[in-house]
């Protein structure tokens, strides 16, 4: 894991849009946001999780690693960048490599956008515009020891399982003491397709 990374915690997020908005006003994406609120329980709950770029480390990048267009370069520091726009050609295979759905495509631009982690914030110590403005701490920017040390007792994951593949991230998410898990399971089950119950 990255030293100071995004913490996503998502018992802390009240779906208030604000770091959408932030994301939104950024000078290099403007009027574009890079991260996306998920209501995970529409209709049963107010549930909501900020997604940003999970800057996965190993497998490093799926997305990158299927742009035929090498528009996605990953820094030495382990940042996954958002598409270069002289490369891009909106194929979308970078859509459907990323195991945390995080990149969308602009049809019109023919682009790709995904979050950056603020690479014009962060390579210079500031924390992410979604970070600054998150008035919950649902985004929190740091290390896992400042985290930790605000928050005791909270226990992150930076290790994923989709099924027989691994995927180690340079962001974490805040998971619940009590279930604690290792690695976390991503995704949701399949559990029904064409209305038939899959599961046994
Ligand atoms: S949409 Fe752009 S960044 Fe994504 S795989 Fe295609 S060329 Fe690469
Ligand atoms: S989370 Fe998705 S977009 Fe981000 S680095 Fe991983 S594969 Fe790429």
């Amino acid at each position: 894991m990255m030293g100071r990374t995004i913490f996503i915690d998502p018992g802390r997020c009240i779906g208030c849009q604000a770091c959408v908005s932030a994301c939104r006003e950024c000078d290099s994406h403007r009027g574009k946001s890079m991260i996306h609120l998920d209501y995970t329980d529409e209709g049963q709950s107010v549930a909501s999780l900020p997604t940003v770029c999970m800057h996965c480390e190993d497998p490093v990048a799926p997305c990158a690693e299927v742009c035929p267009a090498d528009a996605i370069l990953v820094t030495a520091d382990g940042v996954v960048q958002q598409a270069d726009t002289t490369r891009c050609i909106g194929c979308a295979n970078c859509v459907n490599a990323c195991p945390f759905g995080v990149p969308k495509i602009d049809l019109e631009a023919k682009l790709q956008l995904k979050c950056n982690l603020c690479y014009d914030r962060t390579a210079y110590g500031l924390a992410p515009m979604c970070a600054t403005v998150c008035p919950t701490g649902a985004l929190f920017y740091g290390t896992v020891e400042e985290l930790q040390a605000e928050r005791p007792g909270v226990q992150v994951a930076d290790t994923f399982v989709f099924g027989s593949t691994e995927v180690r991230t340079g962001v974490a998410m805040v998971v619940p003491a009590d279930k604690v898990q290792w690695p976390v399971p991503g995704g949701l089950p399949v559990v029904e397709i064409n209305g038939k119950d899959v599961r046994r």
